[in-house]
């Protein structure tokens, strides 16, 4: 049987399931909280021929009815109005109505592209998660943020709409790339600095994650599952500046630096910059003195472990300072020459500070060559 894991919202609480072929049980495992046995997939056009037929398996043997199958093109392009349209107008084709579920099968891209559709059509149908990449399995299936990119920046329309579960099948990663299995486990490095013990446990574990180790992934999933639900029941809607989802941000103030300055090519990868953004964090916060001067070399040491960048000069391209300082100053609007940056006091002791001298970062960053 799955692992299951509350996430206990106020006003409606959903849980997490965590296991392996959950995808040919689905429709025992979603009935219990849907409203009728109707739902639409959406998925995208490399997953669906890998999961697709399994997940419809699923459904059938429990008494389901697929209205409608969606598949859009593959890639963060698809998280943009037309796909959106594309999805609505099928679901409004199919005659969808207020009791049919919207299952996102996929990544991050139709988990965000199905909840936001789901969030709007008819103002709101049921939604459930089945995620399909690492990233999506360890952090954005949980926690009820859906949404496209606009021309002004990534995320720019959107919505809150919780899932009424979440499936995540472990088993769908074996036929992940390498490349997006290693970025996902990113996000799991960063919920273990934010944890504890968890990154005790990436440290002698992560790499048979890394490496597609059944009980390894499982573990990653649960427990990094355990740590965004917990941060995501305490503030759901982000309303702290300080702690609750702003400490997920760990490690992205770098990371959406280096990425925008990619422009979301497929060249950098989320997760990637993600990881060389832990390093950058752990640097930083022993630069101020906020933290044991060994720990920068103790997380890049993971992260190169692991196969991932760990630092700006392990990837093929440069980036100017000013360039990243502009992303930064954007990103995060300054005050008076301070950044606002989550920081490490020690693994499972992370806090939010708004007054890093900008001056600070643009000296590391000069190191950094
Ligand atoms: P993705 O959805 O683009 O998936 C990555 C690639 O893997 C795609 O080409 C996809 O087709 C393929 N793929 C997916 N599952 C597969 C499988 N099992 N086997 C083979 N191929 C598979 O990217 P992602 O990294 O999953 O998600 C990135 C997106 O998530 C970004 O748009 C980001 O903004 C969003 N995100 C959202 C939240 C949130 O809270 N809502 C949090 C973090 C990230
Ligand atoms: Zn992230």
């Amino acid at each position: 049987p799955p692992a299951r894991l509350p996430v206990a919202l106020a006003g409606r609480s959903y849980e997490v399931l965590v296991g392996e072929d959950l995808l040919s049980r689905a429709g025992a495992l979603m009935a219990p909280v849907l409203p009728a046995r109707r739902v639409a997939i959406v998925t995208d056009e490399s997953v669906g021929p890998l999961h697709l037929d399994t997940l419809r398996g699923g459904l059938e043997a429990a008494g389901f009815e697929i209205r409608t199958t969606v598949a859009v093109p593959p890639g963060e392009g698809s998280k943009s109005f037309a796909q959106l349209a594309h999805v609505l107008e099928a679901l409004m084709a199919a005659g969808v109505d207020r009791r049919t579920a919207v299952v996102a099968l996929g990544g991050g891209v139709v988990g965000d592209l199905a909840g936001y559709a789901a969030a709007s059509a008819l103002r709101g149908l049921p939604f459930v998660q089945v995620p399909t990449t690492l990233l999506a399995q360890v952090d954005s299936s949980v926690g009820g943020k859906t949404g496209i990119n606009l021309k002004a920046g990534k995320n720019l329309a959107g919505a809150f709409h919780q899932p009424a579960v979440v499936l995540a099948d472990t088993a769908t990663l074996a036929t992940l790339p390498p490349r997006e299995l290693r970025a996902g486990y990113a996000e799991v490095a960063k919920h273990g600095l934010l944890q504890g013990p968890l990154w005790d446990w990436c440290e002698q574990h992560g790499a048979r994650a890394v490496a597609g180790e059944a009980d390894a992934l499982r573990h990653a999933v649960l427990e990094s599952c355990r740590l965004k639900s917990a941060v995501v029941a305490a503030d759901e809607r982000e309303e702290s500046a300080e702690g609750g989802r702003a400490l997920l941000n760990l490690g992205h103030t770098f990371g959406h630096a280096l990425e925008a300055e990619c422009g979301y090519d497929g060249s950098l990868l989320h997760g990637e910059a993600v990881a060389i953004g832990l390093g950058l964090a752990a640097r930083l916060s022993a630069r101020l003195g906020r933290c044991d001067a060994g720990l920068p070399a103790r997380v890049e040491a993971h992260i190169a472990a692991v196969g991932l960048p760990a630092r700006i000069r392990d990837l093929p391209r440069g980036f100017t300072v000013e360039a990243l300082m502009g992303r930064m100053r954007k990103d995060k609007k300054v005050r008076d020459g301070a950044l606002r940056f989550v920081l490490l006091r020690a693994p499972g002791q992370v806090f939010t500070t708004g007054d890093v001298p900008a001056a600070e970062v643009e000296a590391l960053l000069r190191e950094e060559g």
